[in-house]
């Protein structure tokens, strides 16, 4: 977590909603509570979580006859930290219970999965795993060769059959490919053609039935790669691909191309599913789990 704040050290300054300033020695007054809410709607915390958090602030600051702003701060810090960790697993990186691992990569394309697949590979294989790469992404051809050279760049081996076929096929092989070696984890990199929703969502059916029949079930992470950039988008494509189909968690990607995280907490309220990983860059190593407890920190001071 650390590398994260090295690698956005302007963050503060970056961050639209960069509300430190806002907590300051002035009286708690109408215009704060107003421009408390400016800076959490430019920052994707998006509506309905806003409104709760001005009410909570407003009560409690009544409360306990609150005068100064910056006396209000380390309340806002802890609600924003309960939003963040009312959810299980939040921030942890995965881990599998059993020999067997299976991490279903889903999202629109361009919003980083290729990517997110061979980083997840790279930081896997760090830990001694051994890890399968799968490109489910059969219907793009310059997906499977993308993934090939992930592949060569990470050492790491790449299930892919020719575009056009069967992505469950492709799963399976790949499942026995680890199968094979004992234990590991299969990468599985999906399509994310949105124009044809209803047969990409059938497709993923179909590798999570193929999935759930060689490992068990609690083994299969199923998580959302979504562009941080795409701010309040990004939590109608995660609703709508939720609705769709079961997810587990999120990756957050190109965290380093906005300054508006408040997507996480839209994320967190709405959904109640855990941010596992944020995408800080291209390369193999930009990957980071975060921890909430530096980042409402990072946030606030
Ligand atoms: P896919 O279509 O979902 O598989 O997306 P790709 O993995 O091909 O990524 C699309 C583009 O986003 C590529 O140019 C990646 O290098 C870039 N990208 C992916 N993740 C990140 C990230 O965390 N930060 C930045 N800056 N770029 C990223």
């Amino acid at each position: 977590w650390k590398g994260f704040w090295d690698k956005v050290k302007d963050i503060r300054s970056r961050w639209e909603y960069g509300v430190a300033g806002l907590f300051s020695d002035d009286p708690v007054s109408e215009e704060f509570f107003e421009k408390l809410e400016e800076h959490l709607l430019a920052g994707d915390v998006g509506l309905e979580l806003t409104e709760s958090l001005l009410e909570d602030l407003r009560s409690f600051a009544k409360r306990e006859k609150v005068g100064k702003a910056s006396d209000l701060k380390q309340h806002f810090a802890q609600e924003i930290k309960d939003t963040l960790q009312r959810v299980p697993k939040m921030g942890e990186p995965l881990s599998f219970d059993g020999p067997l691992g299976v991490i279903l990569l889903v999202g629109v394309n361009g919003s980083g999965k290729t990517t997110t697949a061979a980083k997840l590979a790279a930081s896997f294989r760090k830990r001694g795993e051994t890890v399968v790469l799968a490109a489910a992404d059969t219907f793009r051809a310059a997906a499977i060769d993308q993934l090939r050279i992930w592949g060569e760049r990470t050492g790491t081996r790449v299930i892919a059959q020719s575009p056009g076929s069967d992505a469950a096929a492709v799963v399976f092989d790949a499942l026995q490919a680890v199968k094979s070696v004992g234990r590991g984890v299969v990468v599985v990199d999906t399509a994310g053609r949105l124009h044809t929703k209803h047969n990409l969502m059938e497709e993923l059916t179909k590798i999570h039935r193929v999935a759930r029949r060689e490992v068990d079930p609690s083994c299969i992470e199923t998580l959302l790669v979504l562009d941080a950039v795409t701010g309040q988008n990004g939590l109608v494509q995660a609703e709508t691909f939720h609705a769709a189909f079961p997810l587990t968690g999120f990756v957050l990607t190109k965290f380093d191309h906005t300054a508006r995280g408040g997507i996480l907490l839209s994320l967190a309220s709405r959904l109640a599913l855990p941010v596992r990983y944020v995408g800080l860059g291209e390369k193999e190593e930009d990957l980071d789990s975060f921890d909430v407890d530096s980042f409402v920190e990072g946030l606030l001071s």
